[in-house]
């Protein structure tokens, strides 16, 4: 009976002992996270994200996700090309709060990235010298902060148009299909990546993967393995082509035909005013081959509100002459035929966000864009300014140009038709991300996205 009593002793504490274990086993561990940070230096100014993502699953595809974004006060950093030694101090206030974020235990082992572009890119082609200055400047205040400075550089328009397009698809998950997902994509036959239309204040990137076709114009591709898949990427970045920077082109060519200084602009509201310094208007490469001695040092701009006569005027910004490839897009530039669906951030959507015209469950007919942002041209200053008091002037001024711009770079330039606008789609955020190259640069630098396959993982983790 003792031996008895003691075996059921035994089993009792036994199952006590399983069942803690148990416990234990399902109880979640804490998370490991880790973070990562990328300033993007643009023309306009300068925004900080930062990212986070369980360390244990750093290679796996859509894990990323922007934790913070913090929008730098003042201009780009191009910007201080007058006062250097200012453009790592302005970015003090957002290095303070990425702190604020990331808990300090994993501050020394968080990269800082900074990529800078086409605004720096203008600048280090105007002055070389002044664009070092600031580099130097952002790379002092970076090292100083207590992270992993990984480096301040100026990033190329054919990185800038790659990393954007890494970016959406690996938010969107176009990269890794696992399971049913694959087998349902094979049924459908879908597309498998979305082309990237990228608009800023000085250049704009078109990136895709294009059909099977002759090879032709070598510098406009890339190939990347990615996930055990190749693709075939065709990429180009307009500098100049920004949104600013394209608004300083057309004004410049504009003076070209004034006698006196003054010019009605009919991409401006009606009874909009604004003067321009001459000499700023022809500062950059973007716009200095129309330099001419002038009478008058300022121009000064009366809006005319008419979109169809500020979109013949735009027009000609794209020279449609001459094409020494199959197909082009403009000004000789190669460019293989459109395919599949294309999402449009940065200036693409703050603009048609503006214009109510991001509809994504139901996307908005060219036809009916066009007849929106025509209204839109055709109200007077004074009642858009009174309907939207609490937007920037310098914004709200100049949604009816940039709303014509990106209307013509797309159908005149890249020769989106009616049949393929609505494979645009204009994003700003996928989940909490914003859409944009800063991603895709870091997932790249820190070797997040693999060549192949990650082996599948057991099935009890997954
Ligand atoms: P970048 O600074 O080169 O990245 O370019 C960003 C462009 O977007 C600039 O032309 C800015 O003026 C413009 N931008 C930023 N925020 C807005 C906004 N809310 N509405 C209109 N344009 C904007």
């Amino acid at each position: 009976r003792k031996i008895l009593l003691f075996l059921g002793l035994l089993s009792t504490l036994a199952a006590i002992a399983l069942i803690a274990v148990a416990v234990t086993q399902n109880k979640p561990l804490p998370k490991n996270i880790k973070y990562g940070i990328v300033l993007d230096a643009g023309s306009s100014h300068t925004n900080l994200y930062v990212y986070d993502w369980p360390a244990e699953k750093e290679n796996d595809t859509g894990v990323v996700q922007q934790v913070e974004v913090c929008k730098v006060e003042g201009p780009g950093i191009s910007g201080y090309s007058h006062a250097t030694e200012k453009a790592g101090p302005s970015l003090m206030q957002c290095l303070r709060r990425a702190e604020e974020v990331i808990p300090p235990n994993q501050h020394p082992e968080t990269p800082v990235y900074l990529g800078a572009t086409a605004g720096m890119r203008l600048l280090s082609l105007e002055d070389k010298s002044a664009a070092d200055k600031v580099l130097s400047s952002v790379e002092k205040t970076l090292r100083s902060a207590p992270f992993n400075f990984q480096g301040a550089r100026i990033i190329s328009g054919q990185e800038e148009g790659a990393y954007g397009w890494i970016t959406i698809n690996y938010l969107l998950g176009s990269f890794k299909q696992s399971g049913w997902t694959k087998f349902l994509h094979i049924l459908k036959s879908v597309s498998e990546t979305s082309g990237a239309l990228d608009l800023g204040g000085a250049s704009t990137q078109i990136t895709f993967v294009p059909d099977e076709i002759p090879y032709e114009s070598p510098e406009s591709w890339l190939h990347f393995r990615l996930y055990g898949k190749d693709y075939k990427v065709y990429t180009h970045s307009f500098l100049c082509y920004g949104k600013d920077q394209a608004l300083r082109q057309k004004l410049a060519r504009d003076l070209q035909t004034t006698e006196n200084g003054r010019l009605l602009d009919p991409c401006f509201h009606q009874g909009y005013q604004r003067t321009v310094n001459i000499s700023d208007l022809f500062r950059n490469p973007c716009t200095s081959a129309e330099k001419k001695q002038l009478p008058f040092s300022q121009l000064y701009i009366q809006g005319e509100g008419d979109y169809q006569k500020c979109r013949r005027n735009i027009q000609y910004l794209f020279n449609k002459t001459n094409c020494p490839y199959s197909s082009c897009s403009f000004n000789g530039i190669y460019l293989p035929p459109l395919q599949g669906d294309f999402g449009a951030f940065s200036a693409f959507y703050f603009v048609m966000n503006f214009l109510n015209l991001t509809n994504e469950k139901s996307p908005v007919a060219l036809d009916k864009v066009a007849s929106a942002i025509q209204s839109f041209c055709a109200r007077p200053w004074q009642e858009v300014k009174l309907a939207y008091h609490q937007i920037k002037e310098k914004y709200l001024s100049e949604y009816c140009f940039s709303g014509t711009y990106i209307l013509s770079l797309l159908q005149n330039g890249y020769e989106f038709t009616e049949e393929n606008w609505q494979r645009i789609h204009f994003l700003g955020k996928i989940g909490s991300s914003d859409a944009g190259w800063t991603l895709g640069y870091m997932l790249n630098l820190t070797n997040m996205i693999p060549a192949e396959e990650p082996a599948a993982p057991p099935l009890s983790h997954g």
